[in-house]
């Protein structure tokens, strides 16, 4: 009887072209993303004389550098920024790869466009110059980033040298409660194992939780999967996963669609199948999560304090968590709902897509962000800001006191000129909380958008469960 195969090693195993003696393999890339940073790439291949092996198979869009006020390149920001915007549009026609531009209603943040385009599915092993591309992961595909060298060698030979990374369950068992949503498991996840507990792994999330959440939910956690040090994470295709992607521009379509579904229902995990490791997580007890520290793991619940470092046995440990609560100017045993906040960001690949804009506008209808707080909302693709102005709900946002943007990464990393200033708080349904990753000196806390519209609301961070009139 064959061996019960794991989801991931269904996928590894038939992009396997060639294993080298010393265990290296050399992998087929059904799909290549690529952004506006990938200028270096294309000027490696050009300084060898090298073209792009398969166009057709790599499908770009500027996210990292285009402004968000408007559609305009001239509100790029700054020069190097016009050149890494402008070479992008330059390299992919001279290349013959699909742009999906500035004024493109499909242009994006690569992690959004890809899923929304059905240019992402099961089955496939998709890559990009950039490390949150383990988001396309939720539709079944084994997805990870890569670095700029590897991008042009990827364009060269639609092929990639990789070393079989080690596998993970999590097992996300029982009901989430009411407000609760997949940004908050992941954070609890990653409370839980810390931000090395999955390295060198590829994550499957599995479990009745898994299965009850929607695809978008799905996507913000296979994208935070990286913040636990994962190289990828995954959800096993399902009812749902054929359901999102359905009539999706680049999905098959009639018999094809038949055909691949058939082959996609294949992939899940066999009963029996062994992890190298397994995590186990209780749905149930999972709150509306806040970070207080400079590390994605240093979450709590909002209704929490701010933890008490002093206690922290390992003192190399406990001076790296006193020197995060001083940068974020927070004391122990303050309580988060009493800190106040000066600037709300809803967007990036994590929480960019329409459900967060719903779950946000939900939170706002009727309400108005408090006096003090700079509130931006930025669609994740310009398909996601079309879809909620349709649902009415940019005026919810407008009428609430936020600005509402055009589609690009924004305030995650802040290099279009979307900054939060020095010694300034932030709210942020982003990935990372590192120092300086929203600005010089910014304080990053990283929520979920239900929870960041409340403490837009309230001007501190709220829980949005319980948020007054
Ligand atoms: S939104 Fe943030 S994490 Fe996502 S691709 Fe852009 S910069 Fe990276």
């Amino acid at each position: 009887m064959a061996r019960p195969l794991t989801l991931f090693e269904k996928i590894w195993v038939p992009h396997e072209v060639h294993r080298d003696e010393d265990g290296q393999s050399l992998l087929y890339v059904d799909r290549h993303f690529i952004h506006d940073g990938s200028r270096t790439a294309y000027k490696q291949l050009a300084d060898r004389g090298l073209g792009v092996r398969r166009p057709d198979l790599t499908f770009a869009s500027p996210d990292h550098y285009v402004p968000t006020t408007s559609r305009d390149f001239a509100d790029v920001d700054g020069e190097d920024r016009k050149d890494m915007v402008s070479s992008l549009t330059r390299n992919t026609a001279a290349s013959g790869v699909t742009e999906y531009g500035l004024t493109d209603d499909r242009h994006g943040i690569v992690h959004v466009m890809g899923p929304e385009q059905g240019l992402s599915l099961p089955g496939m092993l998709i890559l990009c110059g950039d490390s949150h591309t383990s988001t396309h992961g939720a539709v079944g595909a084994l997805a990870f980033g890569i670095g700029a060298s590897e991008v042009a060698h990827v364009l060269a030979t639609q092929a990639l040298w990789q070393r079989k990374p080690k596998t993970m369950r999590v097992m996300i068992e029982g009901e989430l409660a009411e407000g609760v949503s997949g940004k908050d498991v992941v954070l609890a996840l990653v409370a839980q194992i810390g931000v090395n507990g999955a390295t060198g792994h590829v994550i499957e999330y599995a479990g009745s939780t898994m299965e009850a959440l929607s695809v978008e939910g799905r996507l913000t956690i296979c994208n935070m999967s990286i913040e636990a040090g994962a190289r990828a994470g995954m959800v096993a295709p399902d009812e749902a996963t054929f359901a999102y992607l359905k009539d999706r521009p680049h999905a098959p379509k009639g018999e094809e669609w038949d055909a691949a579904v058939a082959r996609w229902r294949g992939l899940a995990t066999d009963p029996g199948a062994i992890f190298d490791r397994e995590v186990f997580l209780d749905a149930a007890a999972i709150e509306p999560m806040v970070t207080w520290g400079n590390r994605p793991s240093e979450a709590v619940p909002v209704t929490a304090a701010v933890p008490d470092v002093a206690s922290v046995e390992d003192p190399a440990q406990r001076r790296v968590l006193q020197a995060a609560l001083d940068y974020m100017g927070l004391k122990a045993g303050m309580r988060l709902t009493d800190v106040p906040v000066d600037y709300v960001f809803i967007g990036s690949c994590t929480n960019g897509r329409i459900e967060d804009f719903r779950a946000a506008a939900s939170v706002l209808l009727g309400r108005h962000v408090a006096p003090g707080v700079k509130a931006i909302a930025v669609p994740g693709s310009g398909l996601v800001r079309l879809q909620a102005e349709a649902e009415g709900l940019d005026r919810i946002f407008i009428e609430a006191g936020f600005e509402w943007r055009y589609s690009g990464c924004s305030m995650c990393l802040a290099v279009n000129g979307d900054t939060v200033p020095a010694g300034k708080r932030s709210a942020s349904t982003s990935n990372r909380n590192f120092v300086g990753r929203q600005g010089p000196e910014a304080r990053t806390h990283l929520v979920s958008p239900a929870t960041a519209a409340a403490t837009a609301i309230a001007g501190r961070f709220a829980d949005h469960r319980t948020l007054g009139g």
